[in-house]
């Protein structure tokens, strides 16, 4: 079996190590039932890093890192670490994993499971069956333009400035980011921006339009107001298939569409950095949510969030699309037996622990691969 793709695991903290075993017990799977071999390494990231190294992140696990195929992280931080000095925290060593890796996309897919519908907070018709991406710019606009900074006017008032400020190639790389990832899903991109009231989201406008039709006109692309796709979001999510943004607009978005789906265990997310010579692009997967130290180290996360990071690796990072789908086909199986850890119970399903979500899921895979 060939084992070239190279993997780094870096758990983390808290529910960290708990969620990314599960993510062990599916790699163990499609090594003896699927013949897809990982070349697997592991390494420490956040807290963990910080009591055994002295730091969040060792030079030696960043150039792991950057020598991987794909990288999955599972989450940083907790109470323990909250009063180290900033370089010191935690999250500095996911900041720098995200910086040094230079990952400018970020997808964060909302997919809504029919048997959580109801832990949406809209209509069971409007969320059931939703199953869209935002790919937000992760490392360019308000967040980063210069000039920054407050200052003291001489009449004694201040003054906070930031700058919104997006270059043609900053937008044209985020922009077929997303007309690549239409094109593997319903081919149809929606960009949002505030062109009206913006220069720069003029910019991003033409530009993407500019992109579309030199090379992607396979993909059906529309344009919208971001004021108004966070209306449209609430009002008809389905209409979505892939959203393209920037990385203001985007920050609200994702957390206004996550919340579609109703539960923080459930959400994957995936930061694509730039594809080299031979088309391979640094990748870092990893739920959304965070290291839940009041749940830590008792059996209760779910593992879900991170499961499904895995298969956006296997879409992603190794065009296993099949392999991905099965995944995905088994969590959703998971759930339809009724199956949930306690943040996605409901009344007359099946309580289970971490681990226990772990042995549903990789039941599922044995049954959809027999
Ligand atoms: P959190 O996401 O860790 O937890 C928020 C709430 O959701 C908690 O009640 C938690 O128990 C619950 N929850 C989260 N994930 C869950 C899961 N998989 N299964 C069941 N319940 C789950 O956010 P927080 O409490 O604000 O932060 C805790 C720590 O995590 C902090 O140190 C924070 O800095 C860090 N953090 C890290 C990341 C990351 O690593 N990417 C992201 C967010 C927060």
């Amino acid at each position: 079996m060939a084992a070239n793709k190279k993997l780094l695991i870096l758990a983390g903290d808290g529910i960290g190590p708990e969620v990314m075993r599960e993510v062990g017990r599916l790699i163990d799977w499609f090594a003896r039932r699927r013949a897809v071999g990982f070349d697997v390494s592991q390494g420490l990231v956040g807290g963990c890093a910080y009591d055994k190294e002295g730091v969040p992140l060792t030079d030696a696990t960043m150039a792991a890192a950057m020598a991987a195929d794909a990288v999955l992280l599972g989450a940083v931080g907790g109470p323990k670490w909250d009063n180290l000095p900033f370089e010191k925290k935690p999250e500095r060593g996911l900041l720098r994993l995200r910086k040094d890796m230079e990952l400018f996309a970020n997808l964060r897919p909302a997919i809504v499971f029919g048997p959580l519908a109801d832990a949406s907070t809209l209509k069971r018709e409007l969320v059931e069956g939703l199953d869209m991406l935002i790919v937000r710019e992760l490392t360019g606009g308000v967040y980063f333009g210069s000039p920054r900074g407050i200052e003291t006017l001489p009449d004694g008032t201040r003054r906070g400035i930031n700058t919104q400020v997006y270059t043609t190639p900053e937008i044209d790389r985020v922009a077929r980011v997303a007309f690549d990832l239409a094109r593997l899903r319903g081919k149809r991109v929606c960009s949002v921006e505030k062109a009206n009231v913006m220069e720069s989201g003029l910019l991003w406008r033409e530009e993407v339009q500019k992109l579309r039709d030199a090379s992607y006109s396979d993909i059906d692309l529309s344009h919208m107001y971001a004021d108004n796709c966070a209306m449209q979001l609430v009002r008809q999510p389905k209409q979505f298939d892939v959203i393209v943004t920037d990385n203001l607009f985007g920050d609200l978005l994702s957390d206004c569409a996550a919340m579609l789906t109703g539960s923080l265990g459930m959400l994957p997310s995936a930061s694509l950095g730039a594809a080299d010579a031979t088309g391979r692009r640094r990748a870092l997967y990893e739920p959304v949510h965070g290291s839940a130290p009041d749940i830590a180290g008792k059996d209760l996360a779910n593992p879900l969030a991170t499961i499904l990071s895995f298969a956006m690796m296997l879409r992603y990072s190794f065009d296993l699309g099949e392999d991905a789908t099965l995944v995905e086909k088994a969590v959703a199986a998971a759930l339809d037996r009724g199956y949930r850890t306690g943040d996605i119970m409901t009344p007359g399903a099946t309580r289970v622990s971490t681990t226990g979500m772990g042995d549903a899921v990789l039941k599922e895979l044995d049954r959809l691969a027999a």
